[in-house]
């Protein structure tokens, strides 16, 4: 038989995931693939998202790589969850319902807490809503009904570790004091992180395309310092903190960069990992690895799978300082890129707990 390179079986194979399921319902017109990577460490938690993909094979694409990726995110994080992602094709804009919702919920509940879901691109908190009322297997519901809320809170606050963590290892001190800190993305997390910069004595700057993105940051701190949203990698900075988009660190902004550390929320900065990682290490520049940061939202959520608590949840975070110290320590004595480092030990950790099941 003659199996296309990217047929769904050889794609998932290359990529070690253990399920997809494809969900059709003309009913309701959902269509949508769960992508469930691995759940060596316990059920694939991971969010919805909802895109007007191109293809069929586009969404597949999409949902085997950010499977996989949550895999990683809660492996480093200590947490015990596996890694899964969901996609609905479509434009949220149009063809989103209460019955579309649902009927995407009866798809998560049929696979018994084997994979839960939660809040992505595309999705609202409503939304989330309507898959509760079909499935227990949903996180990131209003604090009303028993939720975390909003976990921008503790992103930054896990972001915000990571970045002191990287000032330990560049400056001798973990103390943002003085350095010039460019947020760029002045959002939910980027939001919340300028308030404990501006604590921290940081001298802070802020780019958004949006104005009263802008204004919300400067309300509450006149004297942060607005920038232009272009070319923000030219600017004099210490540390770049990229909260707004992926794919920031590329072929055309590295040569750029005069920080000494880049330390941010945005998901996949690095544009090619193996190539843009290695870039950074040449450039003698310290990148904390996004996923390893940015855990805090997913630490947010395991914590309502336990009875939500933020204290303990906030607590979890600042577990970021030391991972990302040992990730930078690694990086330096191996002159292995720091994405690579936080790679292998995620892999690492859900090798040794497969190995213990293994051996019951
Ligand atoms: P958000 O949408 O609230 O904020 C993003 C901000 O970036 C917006 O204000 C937007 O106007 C701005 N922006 C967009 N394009 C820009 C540009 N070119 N230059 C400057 N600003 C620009 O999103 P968020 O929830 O704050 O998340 C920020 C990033 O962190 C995203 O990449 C997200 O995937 C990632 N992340 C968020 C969480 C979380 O808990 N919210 C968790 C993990 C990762």
């Amino acid at each position: 038989m003659d199996i296309q390179a990217n047929a769904p079986l050889v794609q998932m194979d290359k990529m070690g995931h253990e399920q997809i399921v494809f969900c059709s319902d003309p009913s309701t017109g959902l269509k949508a693939i769960i992508g469930i990577h691995n759940t060596v460490l316990g059920p694939a938690l991971g969010g919805t998202r909802m895109w007007m993909y191109a293809s069929e094979n586009d969404a597949l694409t999409d949902v085997l790589r950010l499977s996989r990726g949550m895999s990683y995110k809660a492996a480093i994080s200590g947490l015990n969850l596996g890694g899964g992602k969901a996609v609905i094709i479509g434009d949220s804009r149009k063809i989103k319902n209460e019955a579309l919702m649902r009927r995407f919920g009866t798809f998560v509940d049929s696979l018994g807490g084997k994979y839960i879901t939660a809040e992505d691109v595309g999705m609202t908190t409503k939304d989330m809503e309507y898959i509760h009322m079909e499935t227990e297997h949903v996180v990131g519901i209003p604090e009303s009904l028993g939720g975390g809320g909003d976990p921008s809170p503790v992103t930054a606050y896990g972001v915000y570790m990571g970045m002191k963590a990287s000032a330990k290892k560049a400056y001798g001190s973990e103390s943002l004091q003085g350095k010039r800190v460019l947020v760029q993305g002045a959002g939910h997390v980027g939001g919340y992180l300028v308030d404990h910069l501006v604590k921290d004595g940081a001298h802070v700057m802020i780019a958004d395309i949006f104005e009263n993105k802008i204004k919300e940051v400067t309300d509450r701190h006149p004297k942060v310092e607005v920038v232009s949203a272009d070319n923000v990698s030219a600017l004099e900075m210490d540390i770049y903190a990229p909260c707004a988009l992926g794919a920031t660190l590329n072929d055309d902004t590295i040569p750029q960069l005069k920080c000494q550390i880049v330390a941010g929320a945005a998901n996949n900065q690095l544009a090619e990992e193996e190539k843009h990682g290695k870039m950074m290490i040449e450039r003698g520049i310290i990148y904390a690895p996004d996923f390893l940061i940015n855990a805090g939202g997913l630490i947010n959520c395991y914590s309502e799978l336990e009875g939500y608590n933020r204290e303990r949840a906030l607590e979890q975070a600042e577990q970021i300082y030391d991972t990302t110290m040992t990730v930078l320590d690694s990086s330096q004595a191996s002159g292995k890129p720091t994405y690579q480092i936080a790679n292998e030990m995620a892999e690492q950790r859900i090798e040794k707990i497969a190995q213990i099941h293994r051996s019951l």
